[in-house]
């Protein structure tokens, strides 16, 4: 499916990458803490953080992704497997109060698996809304996505704070 955007948007900002996967922007991401604004992550701990999605199906997609670069859902430890199925459900908590009708959780896990970034396994958090289907995607196969991308941050942050 193809999508249309406006407003358009940055890149993710990547600027320390020390001790890192160099080559995976997640990476880049779990070790800058000091460009959350900006890469829009709203949550972290010692094991996984929250950021948004860039490339969102619906206004409010965020991602929760493990902080340690791993390809495979298999390789997450015990730890790590309990923690962000329990954050997964304040992820929940906080689409819903975003206004989200239904949720799509899910990994995509592998290229063949429809992962954009296969080398570092993601959580996708969808927000559904009643009418997210409209004559656009039914007919041309395309989304148009009008949201403005920082005011959804702002608000998913905020909502985040009830419970992160
Ligand atoms: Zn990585």
């Amino acid at each position: 499916m193809d999508r249309l955007y406006a407003p358009w948007r940055r890149e993710y900002h990547i600027k320390n990458n020390k001790k890192i996967n160099e080559k995976c922007v997640f990476c880049a991401i779990a070790a800058s803490a000091e460009n959350d604004e900006d890469n829009q992550v709203f949550y972290r701990d010692k094991i996984c953080f929250f950021v948004m999605n860039r490339f969102p199906y619906n206004p409010g997609h965020f991602m929760i992704i493990p902080n340690r670069h791993i390809g495979k859902y298999e390789d997450l430890n015990e730890k790590e497997v309990t923690h962000i199925a329990k954050i997964a459900k304040i992820g929940c908590k906080i689409l819903k109060d975003f206004g989200a009708d239904g949720i799509n959780m899910g990994w995509n896990l592998g290229f063949d698996g429809g992962a954009g970034i296969p080398g570092h396994i993601h959580l996708h958090m969808v927000p559904r809304f009643k009418r997210d289907t409209n004559m656009m995607t039914t007919l041309f196969d395309t989304r148009v996505y009008s949201a403005d991308f920082d005011k959804v941050f702002e608000e998913i942050k905020k909502i985040s704070k009830n419970y992160l």
